[in-house]
This record gives C-alpha cells, structure tokens and sequence, in this order.
C-alpha cells in the first residue's frame, strides 16, 4: 500500500514492539524467563546482582527493533510449521528441527551483533548448552515446534547479559557495584551502545 507521499505506509513503532511481546507471550516465554537465564550468566561476576536488574536488561533489549523484527519472523516460522502451513521441504525442515538447517541460529546471532563480543561468546554458550527455559523450549513435546524459538530466546538473554556486563564495568570505575542502584538506575542506553558497538 502507497502513502500520500508515494512511500509505503510504515507501521508504528509500538504495534511492533507490542506485537513481538505478545509472541513471545503466546509462545510461553516470560520476560522472568529470560532474566532467570541473565541471573544465572552475570550473577557470578556481579556483585550485587539481582533479578530486577535482569528484567529491567531483558526489557530493554525487547526495546530493539532488531530484536523485535527478527523475534517476529522466528515466531511466525515456528507457528506455521506447527499448523504445517509451510511447504515442502521446509515444512520438514522446520518441524524436525533438522540439525544442519542453521538459519534458526543465524537470526539469533543476527539480533546479538550490535550488542557486540560479549552477547556473541554468550549466545554460543547458550546454544551449546541450552540454560533455563532454552532447555525447555529445545526439549520436543507433543507438536509443538521452538525450532526458531529457543535461539531467540538466546539472544535475548546474550543481549542483556552483555548490557549487564557493560554496566557493571561503568559502576567499578564509578567505585559501585549492583548493590548500589535500583533496576530504574540500570544503563543509560547509550552507555551500551557507547561501549560495545
Ligand atoms: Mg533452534
């Protein structure tokens, strides 16, 4: 569809953030979930650490348009080859989770890039080692296909593990750890971005 302006009309911001929360509500995944996983990753090198912290990271990766489009497109595949509405020989690929498929992967990694070395080493070891609900979603029951899911999820918690780090950094250098703010006090944006990418 054209706009007035002869462009595409674009859609809002938010629909899209709101849309990617609800998938991966739908889909069974708790933003708690995810931070679960950023505890059991940070909390050994952050002293002080706690889960509001970790939401408040999780939150604001979720915040990412990145993030948001490559949660939906994953979603999306994963609903479809669960109503075996793809075609052949995707609809295959997809369902058994076929080992050598990878493109599941590759958008997780994808999604981590901006979040720089540390959210890549991290997304790698959840992939090989499958922490929290990742185990869950990666554990087949009954019809239900995570093939896309699990890696998403993997990159949402590499993303705001990395975050964690970098803030943690920023507070040692400010003679503070973890203990000493609240989730809301969390990095500013562009402390991230200033440090990693
Ligand atoms: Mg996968």
């Amino acid at each position: 569809m054209k706009g007035m302006d002869g462009g595409n009309f674009r859609v809002h911001s938010d629909e899209v953030a709101k849309a990617a929360h609800d998938a991966l509500e739908k889909r069974g995944v708790t933003i708690e979930g995810i931070a679960e996983i950023v505890f059991e990753m940070q909390e050994p090198y952050n002293e002080g650490l706690k889960m509001s912290h970790c939401i408040e990271s999780v939150e604001s990766v979720l915040k990412k348009r990145e993030m948001q489009h490559a949660l939906l497109v994953g979603i999306e595949l994963d609903v479809l080859a669960e109503q075996e509405k793809l075609s052949r020989p995707l609809q295959q690929i997809i369902d058994t989770d076929e080992g050598l498929f990878g493109v599941d992967e590759m958008i997780g990694l994808g999604a981590v890039l901006t979040y720089g070395s540390i959210a890549v080493t991290t997304f790698g070891h959840l992939d090989k080692n499958k922490v929290g609900v990742i185990k869950k979603l990666d554990t087949k029951t009954g019809g239900q296909v995570h093939t896309f899911l699990d890696d998403l999820v993997a990159s949402v918690a590499a993303c705001a593990s990395a975050r964690i780090a970098h803030r943690q950094r920023d507070l040692e250098e400010a003679g503070k750890d973890f203990k000493d703010i609240t989730a809301d006090q969390t990095a500013p944006e562009t402390h991230v971005e200033g440090t990693t990418t």
